[in-house]
């Protein structure tokens, strides 16, 4: 409780007051009482009779001056201040002289590209590239042997491109090439030149070239070329200065080559689309090799290169595994050995059987499995969206062969497995037909048809949004890019719009007027409501048939296509 000036008079002089502490230039006092309160009291400018009262009651008084102690704190304060500040100038001008270092050391330093010694590839460590290793034997004819070529006043490519998707196996043939030729082999990643300093890249390509002329005959790899080698001045915002200068670079360096200096570059990709044009022209990376995901001829070659090294059980058929991996590329083949051979030695196994591989190949197609889901009911509503799918897809049949449906899931995933084999003629033809399509639409939708038919439809879940993905993916390819709808034989969007290119984002955004948009999404909706009809209808005389499965699945949580299709054979033959 504050006290008033005559009450501190009152209480010094009954003995209620312990200290008193006096603070002039604030006209205050501290009074400290008996009671273990503290108070703040104003007093009078130039207070005698506190003074007085406290001497004659023999109180202890202090007197405290704060403007020196306010000193010392103003003068701490602003002493840490201008630590502070010195010490992170300091700290930013060591930092700049370090990055101007690093620049200087970038610009200044050769490129690290190191000659590969480590291991020498030939042609036969590249399975079922027959093709493409001859269109190159004449390139490892003229390292070999460069003066026959030269007599004859032919002139070899100074660069080939090798074109394909990853894991075909480019870097692989372009390792054969020099292990052939017994040159060496410089490699590096294109998004190696790249760094955030202008100019950089550029001198780092100049560097590499250097390199390689004083050790001709040789190869030099270029991996990911689109990195550095797209259109130039088609990102958004004016481009990519660093890029454009390192391809120009790239350009010079190739363009200054005297012919037949023993040089050749080869550059990887798998995006030539992007690919600036001033690349590609003769004189330049004039040479192109497509390189294509391996068939099962070339999948069987491949596993059995890697299977070299790898005691395999007699039962092994490797005919069988090629078979069951349509567009696996020869890294997941080879990937698909390695995890079999880690879950043999996992198991204390000297051999690897096909369990391993049956399970390598799960972890390929799925990647990590979690377990079903514990709650009874949810596992059951699951379980009849899987059901229903396969059912729909043995029911409506396309080429793709239905391998295993199970309860596990992917990681991140709610709905268990139903996995379909693509067909290897639909996949190497790249022929895909209006009926294929629709039924994939129709398929995915078998787990919302199923839902609805046994829940009804106020109790249908999320659990099939990736098949509603599918859905709406392949709907709209179907009226926007091939032609399947009734809106005619146009593609109103096309690979070559592609935002990857930047190229004049905004103008190909959209090619077609609002009202034609409408008509795309009327028609994609249309599809869809056909679709899922069309599913309901072939599911609708089968509920018992669900339900059983349903309980063979909850029960066993997996269940292999042989099963599932006697079940259905036997009960459409009851029916
Ligand atoms: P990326 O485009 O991702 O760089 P890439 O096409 O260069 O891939 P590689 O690095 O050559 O592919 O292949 C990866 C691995 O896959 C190789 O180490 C090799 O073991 C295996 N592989 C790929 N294709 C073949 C093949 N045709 N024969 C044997 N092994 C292959």
């Amino acid at each position: 409780m504050d006290k008033s000036y005559s009450q501190l008079l009152t209480d010094i002089e009954s003995g209620e007051i312990i200290s008193i502490i006096l603070i002039p230039n604030r006209r205050e006092v501290v009074v400290e009482f008996t009671n273990g309160e503290t108070n703040i009291i104003p007093i009078f400018y130039n207070d005698q009779k506190i003074l007085r009262l406290s001497d004659e009651y023999n109180i202890p008084l202090t007197v405290r001056d704060i403007q020196s102690e306010q000193r010392l704190a103003n003068f701490i304060t602003g002493f840490g201040f201008t630590l502070i500040f010195v010490l992170s100038l300091s700290f930013l001008i060591r930092r700049s002289t370090k990055l101007l270092n690093n620049l200087q050391s970038f610009s200044g330093r050769s490129l690290e590209v190191k000659d590969d010694v480590v291991k020498k590839y030939t042609f036969d460590d590249v399975a079922g590239l027959n093709e493409e290793s001859d269109e190159l034997r004449e390139i490892v004819s003229f390292l070999k042997n460069p003066q026959t070529l030269i007599d004859l006043g032919a002139k070899t490519p100074k660069g080939v491109l090798l074109v394909g998707p990853p894991g075909t196996g480019k870097t692989l043939l372009a390792r054969a090439i020099a292990g052939e030729a017994d040159v060496p082999f410089f490699s590096i990643s294109a998004s190696e030149f790249v760094e955030m300093f202008v100019g950089v890249g550029a001198g780092r390509v100049r560097d590499l070239f250097k390199n390689a002329k004083a050790k001709s005959p040789c190869i030099v790899f270029i991996d990911e070329i689109d990195s550095i080698g797209r259109q130039r001045g088609t990102g958004i915002g004016g481009g990519n200065d660093e890029r454009e200068q390192t391809l120009n670079q790239l350009l010079t360096e190739m363009d200054g080559f005297v012919a037949n200096n023993g040089v050749i570059v080869i550059a990887a990709t798998n995006r030539p689309d992007v690919l600036d044009r001033a690349l590609t022209r003769p004189g330049r990376f004039d040479r192109r090799i497509d390189i294509s995901l391996p068939d099962r001829k070339a999948r069987h070659k491949i596993l059995s290169v890697h299977a070299r090294t790898k005691p395999l059980c007699d039962s092994v058929n490797l005919q069988d595994w090629a078979t069951m991996t349509p567009g696996f590329s020869g890294a997941d083949l080879q990937n698909l050995l390695n995890e079999s051979a880690i879950y043999a030695a996992r198991n204390n196994k000297s051999i690897i059987s096909n369990i391993e591989l049956d399970k390598a190949l799960d972890k390929a197609r799925f990647g990590l499995l979690s377990k079903p889901l514990s709650d009874p009911t949810k596992k059951r509503q699951i379980a009849y969206q899987i059901i229903g799918k396969t059912l729909v897809a043995l029911l409506i049949p396309t080429q793709d062969k239905l391998e295993k449906i199970s309860l596990f899931k992917s990681i991140g995933d709610i709905s268990g497995l139903t996995y379909f084999t693509p067909d290897e003629e639909t996949i190497d033809s790249g022929l895909l037909t209006r009926s294929y399509i629709y039924s994939k639409i129709v398929i995915s939708l078998g787990s919302r048809a199923a839902e609805i038919l046994v829940f009804g439809s106020k109790e249908v879940t999320q659990g099939s949004q990736r098949d509603l993905e599918n859905v709406y993916f392949w709907a709209n390819q179907m009226v926007t890019k091939f032609g399947f709808s009734d809106l005619g034989p146009i593609a109103f969007e096309s690979e070559r719009n592609s935002i990857f290119l930047g190229k004049d984002i905004m103008k190909n955004r959209k090619e077609f007027s609002q009202k034609t948009s409408k008509k795309i999404d009327s028609q994609i909706i249309a599809i869809a409501n056909n679709a899922i009809q069309h599913a309901i209808t072939l599911l609708s005389d089968k509920v018992s048939l669900m339900d059983t499965l349903v309980d063979e699945l909850i029960v066993n949580e997996t269940l292999e296509s042989e099963y599932i299709i006697n079940s259905l054979n036997s009960y459409l033959s009851t029916t």
